[in-house]
């Protein structure tokens, strides 16, 4: 069966795809629940408020517990 699409099925994952994000969309960390507020950014990191999770610097990761952007999830309003 050609089911590629399955492969794909976190939903509400953001997965690494940027394309994906609004620029008000607040994100989870999938590890410890810290949430991402693009109006508050994330002041250990440096992030100024105002900041998209989608410009957020490549290697900029949770605060909380380090682990990598594309393991946060999209938090559904
Ligand atoms: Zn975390």
């Amino acid at each position: 069966m050609n089911s590629g699409t399955f492969e794909n099925s976190f939903e509400g994952s953001y997965g690494g795809d940027a394309s994906r994000l609004r620029p008000d969309d607040k994100l989870e960390c999938g590890i410890c629940w810290w949430v991402y507020d693009p109006a508050v950014g994330d002041a250990v990191g440096g992030i100024p408020p105002g900041t998209p999770f989608s410009a957020l610097p490549e290697h900029w990761e949770c605060p909380e517990c380090g682990t990598l952007q594309h393991k946060f999830m999209i938090i559904k309003a």
